[in-house]
């Protein structure tokens, strides 16, 4: 098989899975207890985090765990909201965490703007600029997008924020950058900050947040008040060392030349076709391809059975009809349909790429022949 859709998910490293075997069945006790063995426990986690803010070039600030993106987003969002006149704004092309989040506020009262994407996928930086001010409460924008790779140039956005909205914070969800491009969190600026083990070869079921300063966010769950009191409920020990586990073992800068050469090979084979719309963007990771006159669902299981796997875009949004952030971005309902998503990881081999590629070519063209 050959698994083009690690943006939806990625295999588990098996030396992670020894981690995780051994903190649940050996070392598997509650971190809030007070005997020797617990308390060893809760000093692993410690330096876990200590381990995961290094990783992600933060010098203040602290770590959140939490059982992954979709809580850490709504952690961030939900959390931080305050009662009063107060105005949130996210971009137009946010995970359905987010999204749906920004809905929900929506409906509770609050006043939430919604940025539009350029033809890439990239939040309009003026249109973000120019709702900035003085009642901001929070903005929230993704890293990279996880249906198009576009990166968002976060320093800009936090610069705009500083100069029009000084009582602002800002949220980035960075599941799809974390672990795939350069994350330095003191140098993006940022309060918060979420990030998802299975998108790097973690457990799922395990993430964290980023925060600058607990006194800029609430708890919304209520209980023991583990986290510092941000995230009741004992911890998932045995996810969170293997996801330490697997940050060890992560080279970000070698694995995206590799994975930038990977993409270039597969794009150049796919443009021997001029039916074929490539669009690409920073994120060496991600792909959408579109595929003039036939359906991309139809092309994905027609792939299945040459061993081939592609995505549909977010899987959260897959089976939903039409998709928001590529009708945003400009493409027709047609176009839509017509699309895939393709996305690597850094254990695929130059051959395996290249066989895909040139399989995709023929199947689309199979297809083709059928319906045209
Ligand atoms: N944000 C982005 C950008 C994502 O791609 C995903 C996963 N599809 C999520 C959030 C949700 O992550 P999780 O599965 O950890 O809740």
């Amino acid at each position: 098989m050959i698994y083009l859709d690690n943006a939806a998910t990625t295999f588990m490293f098996e030396k992670a899975v020894d981690i995780y075997k051994k903190y649940a069945c050996q070392s598997f006790f509650n971190p809030s207890a007070g005997y020797r063995e617990a308390i060893d426990i809760a000093r692993q986690l410690q330096d876990a985090r200590l381990r995961l803010l290094e990783k992600m070039s933060a010098t203040r600030g602290n770590i959140i765990f939490t059982s992954g993106a979709t809580e850490s987003n709504n952690l961030a969002i939900m959390g931080s909201k305050r009662n009063g006149k107060w105005e949130y704004i996210f971009s137009v092309g946010e995970h359905p965490s987010v999204y749906n989040t920004a809905k929900e506020l929506e409906a509770q009262g609050h006043k939430v703007y919604f940025v539009g994407l350029d033809s890439k996928g990239h939040v309009d930086y003026a249109q973000l600029a120019s709702l900035l001010s003085d009642k901001t409460r929070l903005v929230s924008v993704m890293h990279v997008s996880n249906e198009t790779g576009a990166e968002n140039d976060i320093q800009k956005i936090v610069a705009f924020v500083k100069d029009k909205a000084k009582n602002a914070l800002i949220h980035v969800d960075g599941v799809q950058a974390f672990c795939k491009i350069p994350v330095n969190i003191d140098a993006l600026g940022v309060d918060f900050y979420t990030i998802s083990a299975h998108k790097f070869h973690g457990p799922k079921g395990v993430g964290a947040l980023y925060v600058k300063n607990p006194a800029t966010i609430k708890n919304i769950v209520f209980g023991g008040g583990q986290e510092n009191g941000l995230r009741s409920g004992t911890e998932n020990v045995a996810g969170i060392m293997a996801m330490d586990f697997v940050l060890s073992q992560i080279d970000v800068k070698k694995n995206y030349e590799y994975v930038s050469l990977l993409r270039d090979q597969f794009v150049a084979v796919l443009a021997q076709n001029c039916n074929v719309d490539v669009l690409q963007c920073e994120s060496p990771y991600i792909l959408s391809v579109g595929f003039m006159g036939v359906n991309g669902e139809t092309l994905m299981r027609a792939l299945q059975d040459y061993g081939i796997i592609v995505g549909m875009g977010s899987a959260c949004s897959a089976k939903k009809a039409g998709n928001r952030i590529l009708e945003n971005i400009g493409y027709g309902k047609d176009e839509i349909k017509s699309r895939i998503r393709i996305s690597f990881n850094e254990f695929l081999s130059v051959e395996e790429v290249a066989k895909a590629a040139q399989t995709i070519l023929e199947v689309y063209k199979e297809i083709w022949e059928k319906v045209k």
